[in-house]
């Protein structure tokens, strides 16, 4: 059965590979992704998967599905397909030389991530035919995971509900998976302060200034650092403000994103909010608050990241041509990193071993909804970081290629372990519901919370026909 998968993997590489190649030159930041959700989600319908797409309201999400026989177990997999602002890069270029200066590129690597999920599923799908086994295979396509804006919505909305299992994926430089709590959850929000303007020389005292109130929000938010828990972060960012200092500003707002473990995250919330209200007393000004997102830590079901685990050592790392290899070093050197080329290693990590990681991902909200491991496969080089432009460098590239096909493989096999050895399936429930006991899923977004749709609207404006012209890519 291993052969029939590689044999359908290896017959549709070429497409797929060239649908992440073309992902890499839309570049769309997230909420934009209208090319790519569209590019991605035709090949499925070619291949026979039946398409919803605008799920949550979000009109670059959707969900492909694909049934054979009853009573089979519904597997998900996550597919992400959003760019970063400001790393735009040239394909293959060894030192910093972006295609349009300060424009979007997929220096987290999610260009091959949804077209990777689409080879593997598309090809278990003949597997399931020629073998008849029954199963269900959905693809859930999550735009904007870079606004940690998408799968929490979804979450809230039962999106990931009746789920038997899930594989997330993400491009990275090694192969491998981990298991167990890791990361923080995350509350992202807007804090918007409405004062009265007024001559700031001649008549202040009828101003009421909503800046003032932003620095006084911040001022109290500072002063919390030293009382709280060592893992949790507060972050924000002035987004507008005084544009002149002779008008008291009537408007200001804030951005803020507070990190923390899910038990406690609402409580820091309520002292951040109270800051907030604080400051507005303070100023006589009226605090407002949107959130933009929210997501939980993440709990790795250790069952399904043992699973993908075996595979991995199965599979093996890619060859690389010398031509790779050369240009894996000449990067390396550029970044200052030791010249070792592609020695990719293939990592099995328990969380609770691994230093604490304060970070966050929105998947966190679907690994309480279904049991759920993460694919990281091998698409740059070792030694470059996410979110730089060193990554966007590899994003197009053979050595991406490799990884795709990697991937596909490594998840192809674990379904078909799951579908085959009906063992596995129960310890991976068993251990999820273990883990849901512990941790519930708490809804963090109420009804009315909205994902930030026109969030990178206007500079996708701007970049758009740039890249268009540089790249040759138009909506066609
Ligand atoms: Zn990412």
């Amino acid at each position: 059965m291993s052969q029939l998968l590689f044999d359908a993997i290896d017959r549709r590489a070429g497409k797929f590979q060239a649908l992440a190649d073309r992902i890499w030159d839309f570049a769309e930041l997230g909420f934009t992704e209208t090319r790519s959700s569209r590019a991605v989600t035709q090949a499925l319908e070619e291949e026979g998967f039946t398409v919803n797409r605008g799920i949550s309201g979000m009109p670059t999400a959707f969900r492909a599905s694909y049934t054979h026989g009853e009573g089979g177990p519904v597997i998900g997999f996550l597919a992400e397909y959003d760019a970063l602002p400001m790393l735009s890069q040239e394909a293959g270029a060894t030192t910093p030389s972006p295609v349009v200066e300060n424009g979007p590129g997929h220096g987290c690597g999610h260009n091959s991530m949804a077209p990777m999920q689409a080879l593997t599923v598309c090809a278990l799908k003949e597997v399931l035919e020629k073998e008849d086994l029954a199963a269900t295979l959905v693809v859930f396509g999550t735009p904007a995971e870079e606004l940690l804006a998408c799968k929490g919505f979804m979450a809230r909305d039962g999106v990931f509900d009746g789920l038997d299992a899930v594989i997330d994926c993400h491009s990275n430089s090694f192969l491998g998976t981990s298991f167990g709590l890791q990361n923080n959850a995350l509350f992202s929000f807007l804090v918007e302060f409405y004062g009265k303007t007024a001559h700031a020389g001649s008549r202040p005292w009828e101003g009421r200034s909503a800046a003032d109130a932003v620095e006084l929000m911040h001022a109290g938010t500072e002063r919390l650092r030293e009382h709280m828990l060592p893992e949790q972060r507060i972050h924000w960012a002035t987004l507008s403000g005084i544009s002149a200092p002779n008008v008291v500003p009537d408007y200001a707002r804030t951005w803020y994103y507070v990190r923390s473990q899910d038990p406690v995250i609402q409580d820091l919330y309520e002292r951040i909010r109270l800051c907030a209200r604080g400051a507005a007393l303070m100023t006589g000004t009226k605090e407002s608050i949107t959130f933009l997102a929210a997501c939980h830590q993440r709990y790795s079901n250790e069952a399904l990241a043992r699973a993908l685990y075996r595979n991995m050592l199965k599979v093996g790392i890619p060859e690389y041509t010398e031509e790779e290899q050369t240009f894996a070093r000449t990067l390396q050197r550029t970044l200052g990193v030791p010249e070792v080329g592609m020695d990719v290693k293939i990592t099995l990590e328990d969380a609770a071993k691994g230093p604490f990681k304060g970070d966050s991902s929105d998947v966190g909200d679907v690994t309480l909804k279904a049991p759920t491991a993460s694919l990281q496969f091998p698409t740059w080089v070792p030694g470059a970081k996410a979110h730089t432009w060193a990554v966007t460098a590899c994003q197009r590239s053979g050595i991406m290629h490799k990884g795709m096909v990697t991937g596909a493989r490594v998840g192809g096999l674990t379904v078909l372990d799951i579908l085959t050895s009906p063992g596995l399936l129960d310890d991976i429930r068993r251990e999820f519901q273990a883990t849901v006991a512990e941790h519930p899923y708490v809804r963090y977004l109420n009804d009315e919370a909205r994902p930030p749709l026109a969030w990178h609207e206007k500079d996708m404006a701007v970049f758009r026909p740039l890249l268009d012209e540089k790249l040759g890519t138009s909506d066609e």
